[in-house]
């Protein structure tokens, strides 16, 4: 074990649930190190925004030096972390080993393709900001090439975006996408007409938001299609080479853009660790977040399999992280003070999802209700979730902006 003097928590992970441990262990008598590939947190709920030229990135990310300049008993590194010795206690990153005494594994999640390959290769995917900023500079080239193509069939195809995944991600995405090109783009297009845009929506099960209730589902598929979203149910996707879509029954969409929403997997770093494994990659862990066999080992939110009470796995949200990352930072000072973790139950703060302007659903308090009053809850409770008061304050101007004049100010072409 480590022979500092204070005890040494190692955290992998500046997202949702590893801030989460940090920041609850800031008074405590432990030395943390912070561990993350990048240099920012990432508030993922809204990389969509980015994606469709609503927002820049610097709105959604913050620096994690930033975040944690006044706490003293934290530092970070910046880097990624390969290996984990759990028998000598230490991890590796990027050539030098950080020993620890107390380990919190909380790497999140990435794209899970189920074995598409052609997808993997030609599909965009919405996980990180350089994934969201590809896609915004791909939408936004099409519509200049659309402008300039003669051929009416070619232009069609190139004004058509399929969006695969059903779960929030893909609904937000599909009527974000629908009302950049009612909204804004028929008017710096004038020259074009865009009543040849479409946006399609495919899910391969019989409902959208399968773990939303019915009336909800239905209310999300109303919402969609008043945009014009083109919603495609009970539908699997075979293959994707850039230009066509294949669907499982062979039927073939002509599209120069699709985005894959419909899986996520654990990060890939927790395949090297000889752990045990669930669905998606997951690492099963004890109902306190303790590794097996492993219990100053903790792993938490997407990262980790564990089961709720009627044996579904816990969702992969941030709800779940931020609350498992409470938890563990607990368990640490309970460890420390000689008694025994507690296990980790979610509470289920209820679901918000948005359909675009005007439009979200919402089940909270057991209550499900859509349209007005629950867009700007989901307004205003991720303007009060994202990092930073600086953040907070552009993304609310950019939005009331956006708003009132029908715009989505990013609308530029750059450089990744
Ligand atoms: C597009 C999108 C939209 C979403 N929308 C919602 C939503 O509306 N509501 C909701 O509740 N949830 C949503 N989620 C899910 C939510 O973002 C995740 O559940 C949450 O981020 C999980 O938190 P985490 O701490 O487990 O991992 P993350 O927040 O993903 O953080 C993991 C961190 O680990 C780092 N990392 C990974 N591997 C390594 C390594 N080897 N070395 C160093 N660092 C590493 C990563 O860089 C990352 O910063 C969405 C996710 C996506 C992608």
């Amino acid at each position: 074990m480590n022979t500092q003097k204070l005890p040494h928590v190692v955290i992998i992970g500046a997202g949702f649930g590893g801030m989460e441990v940090a920041r609850r262990l800031a008074k405590e008598p432990v030395q943390i190190t912070l561990i993350d590939r990048h240099n920012y947190h990432l508030f993922q709920p809204l990389l969509y925004q980015v994606a469709i030229a609503g927002l820049v990135p610097s709105q959604i990310a913050y620096p994690v030096r930033t975040i944690f300049r006044k706490q003293k008993n934290l530092t970070f590194q910046m880097g990624e972390v390969t290996s984990i010795n759990f028998n000598a206690y230490y991890v590796k990153l990027e050539g030098s080993i950080i020993a620890y005494d107390y380990l919190v594994l909380a790497v999140g999640g990435q794209t899970n393709f189920f074995g598409l390959d052609s997808v993997e290769q030609h599909g965009f995917q919405l996980k990180d900001i350089e994934s969201a900023i590809g896609l915004r500079n791909h939408l936004l080239k099409l519509f200049e090439e659309a402008s300039r193509e003669a051929d009416a069939e070619r232009r069609r195809a190139l004004l058509t975006f399929v969006i695969v995944g059903g779960g929030p991600t893909g609904v937000e995405t599909a009527g974000a996408l629908a009302e950049l090109i009612s909204h804004v783009m028929v008017k710096d297009y004038p020259e074009m007409s865009l009543s040849d845009a479409r946006v399609l929506l495919l899910e391969a099960m019989e409902h959208l938001i399968t773990a939303y209730p019915d009336e909800l589902r239905k209310a999300t598929r109303n919402l969609l299609e008043k945009k014009n979203v083109e919603v495609l149910v009970n539908t699997k996707l075979a293959s994707y080479n850039g230009q066509r879509v294949t669907l499982g029954d062979g039927r073939q969409i002509p599209a120069h853009t699709l985005v894959w929403t419909a899986g996520v997997r654990a990060a890939e770093v927790v395949d090297h660790l000889g752990v045990e494994q669930a669905g998606g990659g997951r690492v099963r862990v004890e109902s306190t977040l303790q590794l097996p066999q492993h219990p100053e080992v903790f792993v938490i939110g997407d990262a980790a399999y564990l089961e709720n009470g009627n044996g579904k796995p816990l969702p992969m949200l941030s709800t779940v992280a931020l609350q498992q990352g409470k938890v563990t930072a607990q368990n640490i000072q309970r460890i420390l003070k000689g008694q025994s973790p507690e296990p980790f139950y979610y509470k289920d703060p209820g679901l918000l999802a948005t359909i675009g302007r005007n439009a979200a659903v919402a089940r909270i308090w057991g209550i499900s209700f859509s349209g007005f009053i629950a867009w700007v809850i989901w307004v205003f409770l991720h303007i009060y979730r994202l990092i930073g008061f600086r953040n907070r304050v552009l993304v609310m101007v950019n939005w009331a902006w956006d708003y009132i004049f029908y715009e989505n100010q990013v609308r530029l072409i750059t450089k990744e």
